[in-house]
């Protein structure tokens, strides 16, 4: 019955302020979960308290209040390519939280299915030649493959953390179906 099947166990339902594991409950990421899952007024805030790393894939809103966090998306929430960007969140900008959220039906999981169309979508769409849309495909796609989506967010926050150890890193995975929040378990 559950939507989510066999990824249930590696996830944690947020439905009241208590499942928010205490780590993270009076931080930037316990509001986080706080407004888009749990309809938590909203707080004013003149500038940013978080950092959220999020796939670019459309489907995907977050109820959040204006000025709360910094947004960077990428295909599958990978921050690998988008360091500068972090380290200017944090230092500039001053955040001390990530929120990284990844995705089901991510795009970026089995890119290789997809090689057909995005070499034709290209000679198409776009008016490339094929050869360098089949070379652009070839250098790009081992690079922004993510394998499993929580696997992905998983290793990400981890290397997260090395990168900015006084960082708090948390792991989430957004479900398409019903437009909720989850941490990960770790
Ligand atoms: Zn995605």
């Amino acid at each position: 019955m559950c939507i989510f099947g066999a990824m249930a166990h590696r996830l944690i339902n947020i439905a009241r302020e208590e499942d928010i594991l205490p780590a993270y409950r009076d931080t930037p990421i316990g509001r986080l979960l706080g407004y888009h899952n749990l309809g938590r007024p909203f707080d004013t805030y003149d500038s940013a308290d978080l950092l959220i790393g999020m796939c670019m894939d459309n489907r995907k809103h977050l109820n959040i209040p204006d000025n709360f966090a910094f947004i960077i998306r990428t295909g599958g929430a990978n921050l690998r390519y988008s360091e500068f960007k972090v380290s200017y969140a944090i230092s500039v900008g001053q955040v001390r939280h990530i929120a990284l959220i990844g995705h089901n039906h991510c795009g970026m999981v089995n890119i290789h299915a997809r090689k057909g169309q995005f070499i034709e979508g290209l000679v198409e769409q776009a008016g490339w030649e094929r050869e360098k849309a089949e070379e652009h495909f070839m250098h790009y796609a081992p690079l922004f493959e993510i394998g499993n989506e929580i696997d992905f967010v998983l290793s990400e926050a981890a290397r997260l953390r090395l990168s900015y150890p006084k960082v708090r890193v948390a792991p989430m995975l957004y479900l398409i179906e019903d437009n909720r929040l989850y941490l990960i378990r770790e």
